[in-house]
């Protein structure tokens, strides 16, 4: 972190009292790491600290130090007021969902975040495209203070880097990555202890409906585009997370893609590539965002007829690479 930042960020923190920290929809292993780190942080420091996403918090995260702490939109009261805002993960402000009409008025706003599209929304921005996580952000941000990193709060910064960087395997996978895990390590995080909790515990649901999506297995564009789909399934124990890191392991694909229904006539598309084709720009294209390798978006429209537009964008970015 630069200097100017850092200075910024630790006044910033200094001068207010009363926090929210918030963090985007569809929450990630990075974005609960990064509220929740900076939620240690704040009650070290004394501050007083609500934690609120506008959406579910996924059960196999129910393992890191403070989740509980997570509160849902409808918790705000009318009445209730903070002095500063703390956004992390986030890009702009409407991937916050309803909290988004937190940012108004005259609190002031961090943002904290890797994305490089972020549209820089606070009044203080410590944005890093190069970071491999907005945990590794966050971290650095605990860091600013003698905070004792004790082994819950190196579990959480852990468990950040892993989901982010796709347990090592993504090129966020950097030199600083992995090194701030084996610190981490060394602090009391157990990488197998984690792993059992993240990715050992799905349910007999999802896996069905892994076998499902993957039963539906599509290629384009001579292979280089797989394509896998899932219709809306209403059971809660079913976690699609990292269902189109699944396609990643076929040789001779360039881009990823899963579509899973989340209403009638409504998709979300999550996209990964593995070649300098920029899915993010794809998913702009929708209204979406993300990152060059992995991004996603909301579409509406049948499935046929959004799997014909999102070919139709790809097979562009496919020429001009
Ligand atoms: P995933 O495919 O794992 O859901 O998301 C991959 C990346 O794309 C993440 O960095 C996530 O923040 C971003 N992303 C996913 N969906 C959306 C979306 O609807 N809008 C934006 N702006 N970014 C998204
Ligand atoms: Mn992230």
């Amino acid at each position: 972190m630069d200097t100017r930042t850092a200075a910024a960020i630790k006044r910033c923190i200094e001068e207010h009292s009363t926090f929210l920290i918030t963090s985007h929809i569809n929450p990630d292993g990075d974005a609960i790491s990064s509220a929740l780190i900076l939620l240690h942080l704040l009650l070290h420091l004394g501050k007083s600290c609500r934690v609120v996403i506008d959406d579910l918090i996924p059960k196999k995260f129910d393992y890191l130090d403070g989740v509980e702490e997570i509160k849902a939109f409808e918790s705000l009261r009318e009445d209730e007021d903070f002095d500063c805002v703390i956004s992390v993960d986030a890009s702009s402000p409407d991937r916050l969902g309803r909290v988004r009409s937190c940012l108004q008025g005259e609190r002031a706003v961090i943002n904290i975040d890797h994305h490089a599209s972020n549209s820089l929304y606070g009044g203080c921005n410590y944005i890093d495209a190069g970071a491999s996580s907005t945990a590794e952000l966050a971290y650095a941000v605990l860091s600013l203070w003698p905070v004792p990193v004790t082994p819950e709060i190196a579990t959480i910064v852990y468990s950040g880097v892993i989901c982010d960087t796709g347990r090592f395997l993504f090129p966020n996978t950097t030199a600083e990555a992995l090194d701030l895990c084996s610190r981490m390590v060394e602090k009391g995080a157990a990488p197998s202890e984690i792993a059992g909790y993240l990715y050992h515990r799905n349910s007999r649901n999802t896996i069905h409906a892994l076998a499902a999506a993957l039963s539906t297995l599509e290629f384009f564009f001579d292979g280089s585009v797989a394509c896998i789909h899932l219709h809306n399934m209403m059971d809660d124990d079913i976690d699609t997370e990292g269902f189109v890191d699944h396609l990643l392991s076929i040789e001779g694909t360039e881009v990823q893609i899963f579509m899973i229904e989340r209403d009638a006539n409504e998709y979300r598309i999550s996209m990964r590539s593995k070649s300098n084709i920029d899915v993010n720009e794809v998913a702009r294209h929708f209204g979406g965002g993300g990152h060059m390798r992995a991004a996603g978006c909301v579409v509406k429209g049948s499935r046929d007829t959004i799997k014909e537009r999102l070919l139709q964008v790809l097979g562009e970015q496919i020429c001009t690479v």
